[in-house]
Protein backbone atom coordinates (compact mmCIF):
# COMPACT_ATOMS: atom_id res chain seq x y z
CA UNK A 1 0.00 0.00 0.00
CA UNK A 2 1.50 3.42 -1.02
CA UNK A 3 0.12 6.29 0.35
CA UNK A 4 -0.54 9.48 -1.73
CA UNK A 5 2.67 10.95 -0.87
CA UNK A 6 4.91 7.82 -2.33
CA UNK A 7 5.28 6.10 1.26
CA UNK A 8 5.25 2.22 1.50
CA UNK A 9 2.96 1.87 4.67
CA UNK A 10 3.82 -1.68 5.38
CA UNK A 11 3.95 -1.42 9.67
CA UNK A 12 1.20 -1.40 12.35
CA UNK A 13 1.68 -0.55 15.54
CA UNK A 14 -1.28 -1.77 17.76
CA UNK A 15 -1.62 -0.24 21.37
CA UNK A 16 -3.15 -3.24 23.35
CA UNK A 17 -3.79 -1.10 26.74
CA UNK A 18 -3.56 2.51 27.68
CA UNK A 19 -2.82 1.41 31.25
CA UNK A 20 0.71 1.20 32.64
CA UNK A 21 2.73 -0.26 35.92
CA UNK A 22 4.69 2.86 35.66
CA UNK A 23 4.69 6.94 35.24
CA UNK A 24 7.39 8.03 33.33
CA UNK A 25 7.89 11.79 33.32
CA UNK A 26 7.52 12.65 29.17
CA UNK A 27 5.16 9.90 28.77
CA UNK A 28 2.44 10.22 31.29
CA UNK A 29 0.85 12.88 33.92
CA UNK A 30 2.10 11.89 37.83
CA UNK A 31 -1.54 11.55 38.87
CA UNK A 32 -1.55 8.90 35.63
CA UNK A 33 -4.26 8.98 33.05
CA UNK A 34 -8.27 8.22 33.09
CA UNK A 35 -7.92 4.69 32.17
CA UNK A 36 -10.48 3.45 29.39
CA UNK A 37 -13.22 0.90 30.75
CA UNK A 38 -13.32 -2.77 29.78
CA UNK A 39 -15.95 -2.07 26.77
CA UNK A 40 -14.04 0.65 25.56
CA UNK A 41 -10.84 -1.14 24.63
CA UNK A 42 -10.83 -3.54 21.58
CA UNK A 43 -11.48 -7.21 22.28
CA UNK A 44 -8.33 -9.36 21.07
CA UNK A 45 -10.64 -10.86 18.04
CA UNK A 46 -11.10 -7.46 17.06
CA UNK A 47 -7.50 -6.48 16.92
CA UNK A 48 -6.74 -9.98 15.14
CA UNK A 49 -9.65 -8.92 12.86
CA UNK A 50 -7.94 -5.70 11.71
CA UNK A 51 -4.36 -7.43 11.75
CA UNK A 52 -5.87 -9.55 9.19
CA UNK A 53 -7.74 -7.63 6.94
CA UNK A 54 -4.44 -4.55 7.35
CA UNK A 55 -2.04 -8.10 6.08
CA UNK A 56 -4.29 -7.70 2.63
CA UNK A 57 -3.27 -4.11 2.19
CA UNK A 58 0.13 -4.77 2.43
CA UNK A 59 1.01 -4.58 6.51
CA UNK A 60 4.11 -7.13 6.70
CA UNK A 61 5.15 -6.13 10.11
CA UNK A 62 2.72 -5.92 13.67
CA UNK A 63 4.66 -4.14 17.10
CA UNK A 64 2.41 -4.52 19.93
CA UNK A 65 2.54 -1.93 22.87
CA UNK A 66 0.45 0.50 25.07
CA UNK A 67 0.74 1.65 27.75
CA UNK A 68 2.74 -1.35 29.04
CA UNK A 69 1.46 -4.58 27.22
CA UNK A 70 2.07 -7.10 29.55
CA UNK A 71 -0.46 -6.07 32.04
CA UNK A 72 -3.49 -7.01 29.66
CA UNK A 73 -4.62 -10.21 30.82
CA UNK A 74 -4.17 -13.31 28.40
CA UNK A 75 -1.61 -11.25 26.49
CA UNK A 76 0.42 -14.37 25.87
CA UNK A 77 -2.65 -16.32 23.84
CA UNK A 78 -3.23 -13.19 21.92
CA UNK A 79 0.73 -13.13 21.13
CA UNK A 80 0.63 -16.46 19.91
CA UNK A 81 -2.42 -16.04 17.75
CA UNK A 82 -0.82 -12.65 16.31
CA UNK A 83 2.23 -15.06 15.39
CA UNK A 84 0.54 -17.49 13.87
CA UNK A 85 -1.06 -15.16 10.89
CA UNK A 86 2.08 -15.61 8.50
CA UNK A 87 3.22 -11.83 9.31
CA UNK A 88 6.77 -11.42 8.10
CA UNK A 89 7.69 -9.42 11.67
CA UNK A 90 5.93 -9.52 15.05
CA UNK A 91 7.50 -7.50 18.03
CA UNK A 92 6.22 -6.48 21.15
CA UNK A 93 7.48 -3.32 23.01
CA UNK A 94 7.44 -3.64 26.88
CA UNK A 95 9.24 -1.70 30.09
CA UNK A 96 10.53 -4.93 30.98
CA UNK A 97 9.29 -4.43 34.78
CA UNK A 98 7.16 -8.27 33.97
CA UNK A 99 9.52 -9.39 31.28
CA UNK A 100 11.23 -12.12 33.73
CA UNK A 101 8.23 -14.12 33.75
CA UNK A 102 6.87 -13.61 30.27
CA UNK A 103 9.96 -14.09 28.08
CA UNK A 104 9.89 -17.88 28.37
CA UNK A 105 5.78 -17.90 27.55
CA UNK A 106 6.11 -15.36 25.07
CA UNK A 107 8.93 -17.30 23.00
CA UNK A 108 6.96 -20.40 23.29
CA UNK A 109 4.13 -18.33 21.77
CA UNK A 110 6.22 -17.92 18.59
CA UNK A 111 7.26 -14.07 19.68
CA UNK A 112 10.69 -13.41 18.73
CA UNK A 113 11.25 -9.78 19.00
CA UNK A 114 11.40 -7.56 21.89
CA UNK A 115 12.05 -4.07 22.23
CA UNK A 116 12.64 -2.91 25.76
CA UNK A 117 12.67 0.64 27.16
CA UNK A 118 15.13 1.74 29.41
CA UNK A 119 16.42 5.59 29.78
CA UNK A 120 18.92 4.94 32.52
CA UNK A 121 21.28 2.23 34.00
CA UNK A 122 21.45 3.83 37.27
CA UNK A 123 18.81 2.75 39.62
CA UNK A 124 18.38 5.98 41.35
CA UNK A 125 17.75 7.40 37.85
CA UNK A 126 15.20 5.09 36.57
CA UNK A 127 13.42 4.95 39.61
CA UNK A 128 13.43 8.85 38.99
CA UNK A 129 12.20 8.84 35.31
CA UNK A 130 9.66 6.09 35.63
CA UNK A 131 8.29 7.55 38.97
CA UNK A 132 9.07 4.14 40.96
CA UNK A 133 9.94 1.07 38.65
CA UNK A 134 12.89 -1.47 40.06
CA UNK A 135 15.60 -1.39 37.87
CA UNK A 136 16.48 -4.66 38.61
CA UNK A 137 13.45 -6.21 37.77
CA UNK A 138 14.17 -5.05 33.95
CA UNK A 139 17.93 -6.11 34.16
CA UNK A 140 16.45 -9.73 34.85
CA UNK A 141 14.14 -9.61 32.27
CA UNK A 142 16.50 -8.41 29.68
CA UNK A 143 18.95 -11.43 30.69
CA UNK A 144 15.48 -13.90 30.80
CA UNK A 145 15.12 -12.36 26.95
CA UNK A 146 18.14 -13.05 26.00
CA UNK A 147 18.66 -16.69 27.81
CA UNK A 148 15.13 -17.10 26.22
CA UNK A 149 16.85 -16.61 22.34
CA UNK A 150 14.93 -13.40 21.84
CA UNK A 151 16.51 -12.06 18.77
CA UNK A 152 17.22 -8.95 18.03
CA UNK A 153 16.51 -7.40 21.00
CA UNK A 154 16.07 -3.94 21.06
CA UNK A 155 16.57 -1.07 23.94
CA UNK A 156 14.88 1.79 23.53
CA UNK A 157 16.42 4.97 25.31
CA UNK A 158 14.92 8.27 25.22
CA UNK A 159 17.59 10.70 25.55
CA UNK A 160 16.67 13.66 28.22
CA UNK A 161 18.78 16.82 28.33
CA UNK A 162 20.04 17.49 31.70
CA UNK A 163 19.16 13.17 32.79
CA UNK A 164 20.73 10.95 30.76
CA UNK A 165 23.29 12.77 28.61
CA UNK A 166 26.07 11.04 30.49
CA UNK A 167 24.21 7.92 30.11
CA UNK A 168 25.16 8.21 26.11
CA UNK A 169 28.56 6.25 26.38
CA UNK A 170 27.62 3.73 28.50
CA UNK A 171 24.61 2.41 26.59
CA UNK A 172 26.65 2.36 23.08
CA UNK A 173 29.07 -0.19 25.51
CA UNK A 174 26.10 -2.28 26.01
CA UNK A 175 26.16 -3.25 22.18
CA UNK A 176 30.03 -4.02 22.33
CA UNK A 177 29.70 -7.76 23.24
CA UNK A 178 25.93 -8.47 23.32
CA UNK A 179 23.92 -8.57 20.20
CA UNK A 180 21.72 -5.66 21.25
CA UNK A 181 20.35 -2.83 19.24
CA UNK A 182 20.31 0.40 21.60
CA UNK A 183 18.30 2.57 19.79
CA UNK A 184 18.46 6.36 20.86
CA UNK A 185 15.49 8.01 20.82
CA UNK A 186 14.99 12.10 20.57
CA UNK A 187 11.97 13.31 22.77
CA UNK A 188 8.53 14.41 21.37
CA UNK A 189 6.32 16.96 22.34
CA UNK A 190 3.30 14.90 23.19
CA UNK A 191 0.67 15.12 25.62
CA UNK A 192 0.43 17.29 28.74
CA UNK A 193 3.94 16.69 29.14
CA UNK A 194 4.69 18.82 25.59
CA UNK A 195 5.85 21.81 26.70
CA UNK A 196 8.41 19.79 29.59
CA UNK A 197 9.96 17.52 27.04
CA UNK A 198 10.59 20.75 24.93
CA UNK A 199 12.76 21.94 27.44
CA UNK A 200 14.11 18.34 27.77
CA UNK A 201 14.98 17.04 24.29
CA UNK A 202 18.26 16.98 22.94
CA UNK A 203 18.79 15.86 19.21
CA UNK A 204 20.48 12.96 18.02
CA UNK A 205 23.47 14.99 16.44
CA UNK A 206 24.65 15.91 19.35
CA UNK A 207 24.03 12.40 20.43
CA UNK A 208 25.80 11.27 17.48
CA UNK A 209 28.83 13.82 18.23
CA UNK A 210 28.82 12.48 21.58
CA UNK A 211 29.64 8.63 20.51
CA UNK A 212 31.46 10.25 17.66
CA UNK A 213 34.64 11.73 19.78
CA UNK A 214 35.14 8.08 21.84
CA UNK A 215 34.31 5.36 18.64
CA UNK A 216 33.93 5.14 15.10
CA UNK A 217 30.66 4.12 14.16
CA UNK A 218 30.19 2.44 10.40
CA UNK A 219 26.77 2.87 8.83
CA UNK A 220 24.68 -0.45 7.53
CA UNK A 221 23.31 0.27 5.06
CA UNK A 222 21.62 -3.68 4.37
CA UNK A 223 18.17 -2.07 6.24
CA UNK A 224 15.44 -4.60 5.88
CA UNK A 225 12.08 -3.23 4.15
CA UNK A 226 10.34 -2.62 7.32
CA UNK A 227 12.98 -0.92 9.22
CA UNK A 228 10.84 2.30 9.52
CA UNK A 229 12.88 4.91 10.81
CA UNK A 230 15.58 4.53 12.10
CA UNK A 231 19.22 5.20 11.16
CA UNK A 232 21.88 2.00 11.90
CA UNK A 233 24.93 1.95 12.69
CA UNK A 234 27.77 -0.47 14.28
CA UNK A 235 30.97 0.44 16.72
CA UNK A 236 34.13 -1.15 14.97
CA UNK A 237 33.96 -4.89 16.34
CA UNK A 238 30.49 -4.39 18.10
CA UNK A 239 28.50 -7.54 18.35
CA UNK A 240 25.38 -5.23 18.52
CA UNK A 241 24.28 -2.19 16.48
CA UNK A 242 22.94 1.02 17.28
CA UNK A 243 20.51 3.07 16.11
CA UNK A 244 18.93 6.66 15.78
CA UNK A 245 15.19 7.99 15.92
CA UNK A 246 15.12 11.55 14.97
CA UNK A 247 11.00 11.59 16.24
CA UNK A 248 12.07 14.59 17.23
CA UNK A 249 13.86 16.35 14.72
CA UNK A 250 11.22 15.81 12.05
CA UNK A 251 13.85 13.68 9.14
CA UNK A 252 11.52 10.52 9.69
CA UNK A 253 8.36 11.91 7.95
CA UNK A 254 9.58 10.81 4.79
CA UNK A 255 10.65 7.40 6.19
CA UNK A 256 7.46 6.94 7.91
CA UNK A 257 5.76 3.68 7.30
CA UNK A 258 3.38 3.04 9.74
CA UNK A 259 -0.23 3.31 11.10
CA UNK A 260 -0.83 2.55 14.64
CA UNK A 261 -4.18 1.04 16.10
CA UNK A 262 -4.94 2.71 19.42
CA UNK A 263 -6.09 0.87 22.45
CA UNK A 264 -8.92 2.21 22.19
CA UNK A 265 -9.95 0.89 18.95
CA UNK A 266 -8.94 4.04 16.39
CA UNK A 267 -6.75 4.09 13.36
CA UNK A 268 -4.06 6.56 13.64
CA UNK A 269 -2.17 8.28 10.45
CA UNK A 270 0.21 9.90 11.86
CA UNK A 271 1.83 9.89 15.81
CA UNK A 272 1.68 13.72 15.84
CA UNK A 273 -1.91 14.71 14.17
CA UNK A 274 -4.86 14.41 15.97
CA UNK A 275 -7.24 12.84 13.01
CA UNK A 276 -8.26 9.08 14.01
CA UNK A 277 -10.73 6.38 12.25
CA UNK A 278 -13.26 5.19 14.28
CA UNK A 279 -12.61 1.54 13.51
CA UNK A 280 -14.39 -0.13 16.55
CA UNK A 281 -17.91 1.34 15.98
CA UNK A 282 -17.54 0.29 12.57
CA UNK A 283 -16.64 -3.40 13.79
CA UNK A 284 -19.36 -3.30 16.62
CA UNK A 285 -21.96 -2.43 14.05
CA UNK A 286 -21.51 -4.85 11.94
CA UNK A 287 -18.92 -4.10 8.76
CA UNK A 288 -17.80 -6.29 6.08
CA UNK A 289 -14.12 -7.74 5.33
CA UNK A 290 -14.27 -5.17 2.67
CA UNK A 291 -15.51 -2.16 4.40
CA UNK A 292 -12.79 -3.00 6.63
CA UNK A 293 -10.33 -2.81 4.15
CA UNK A 294 -11.76 0.58 2.89
CA UNK A 295 -11.32 2.04 6.02
CA UNK A 296 -7.81 1.15 6.65
CA UNK A 297 -7.30 2.30 3.03
CA UNK A 298 -8.42 5.42 3.80
CA UNK A 299 -7.05 6.07 7.50
CA UNK A 300 -3.46 5.07 5.20
CA UNK A 301 -4.17 7.72 2.32
CA UNK A 302 -4.91 10.55 5.05
CA UNK A 303 -1.09 10.55 6.23
CA UNK A 304 0.27 13.94 5.94
CA UNK A 305 3.54 14.54 4.61
CA UNK A 306 5.53 15.93 7.42
CA UNK A 307 4.63 16.75 11.28
CA UNK A 308 2.42 19.13 11.62
CA UNK A 309 2.63 20.01 15.19
CA UNK A 310 6.33 20.30 15.44
CA UNK A 311 6.75 22.39 12.66
CA UNK A 312 3.69 24.86 14.05
CA UNK A 313 4.46 25.17 17.75
CA UNK A 314 1.86 27.44 18.23
CA UNK A 315 -0.09 24.55 17.32
CA UNK A 316 1.97 22.04 19.63
CA UNK A 317 -1.58 22.08 22.23
CA UNK A 318 -2.86 20.11 19.77
CA UNK A 319 -0.54 16.99 20.13
CA UNK A 320 -3.23 16.16 23.22
CA UNK A 321 -3.52 12.59 23.32
CA UNK A 322 -0.53 10.94 25.99
CA UNK A 323 1.71 8.75 24.13
CA UNK A 324 0.60 5.73 26.58
CA UNK A 325 -2.78 6.13 25.16
CA UNK A 326 -1.49 6.06 21.74
CA UNK A 327 1.52 3.30 21.83
CA UNK A 328 4.22 4.95 21.17
N1 LIG B 1 5.19 0.70 28.03
C1 LIG B 1 5.97 0.24 26.95
C2 LIG B 1 7.36 0.80 26.98
O1 LIG B 1 7.60 1.77 27.71
O2 LIG B 1 8.20 0.28 26.24
C3 LIG B 1 5.34 0.46 25.59
C4 LIG B 1 4.65 1.77 25.36
S1 LIG B 1 5.70 3.23 25.34
C5 LIG B 1 4.52 4.49 25.01
C6 LIG B 1 6.55 3.01 23.82
C7 LIG B 1 7.81 3.83 23.65
O3 LIG B 1 7.47 5.20 23.55
C8 LIG B 1 8.82 3.71 24.79
O4 LIG B 1 10.08 3.33 24.27
C9 LIG B 1 8.88 5.10 25.36
O5 LIG B 1 10.16 5.41 25.87
C10 LIG B 1 8.52 5.94 24.16
N2 LIG B 1 8.00 7.26 24.49
C11 LIG B 1 7.00 7.60 25.34
N3 LIG B 1 6.80 8.93 25.37
C12 LIG B 1 7.70 9.47 24.50
C13 LIG B 1 8.00 10.80 24.08
N4 LIG B 1 7.33 11.84 24.53
N5 LIG B 1 8.98 10.97 23.15
C14 LIG B 1 9.67 9.90 22.65
N6 LIG B 1 9.42 8.63 23.01
C15 LIG B 1 8.47 8.42 23.93
FE1 LIG C 1 4.38 3.32 30.72
FE2 LIG C 1 5.89 2.94 28.56
FE3 LIG C 1 4.78 5.33 29.04
FE4 LIG C 1 6.74 4.53 30.61
S1 LIG C 1 6.90 4.93 28.40
S2 LIG C 1 4.76 5.42 31.29
S3 LIG C 1 6.43 2.37 30.68
S4 LIG C 1 3.70 3.47 28.59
Amino acid sequence: MIDSHRREINYLRVSITDRCNLRCEYCMPKEGVSVLGHEDILRYEEILRVVKASMKIGIVKVRVTGGEPLIRRGVVEFIRELCSLGLKDAGLTTNGILLEDFAGPLFNAGLRRINISLDSLDPEKYGKITRGGDISRVIRGIRTAHDAGFFPIKINFVVLKGFNEDEILPFVRLTLDKPFQVRFIELMPVGRNARLNEARYLSNDSVMDTISREYTMHPLDARGAADGPAYLFKIDGAAGEIGFIHSGSGHICERCNRLRLTADGHLRACLLREGETDIKSALRAGCSDAELEKMIRTAIDRKPAGRPCIEKKPSIKKCGKEMSAIGG
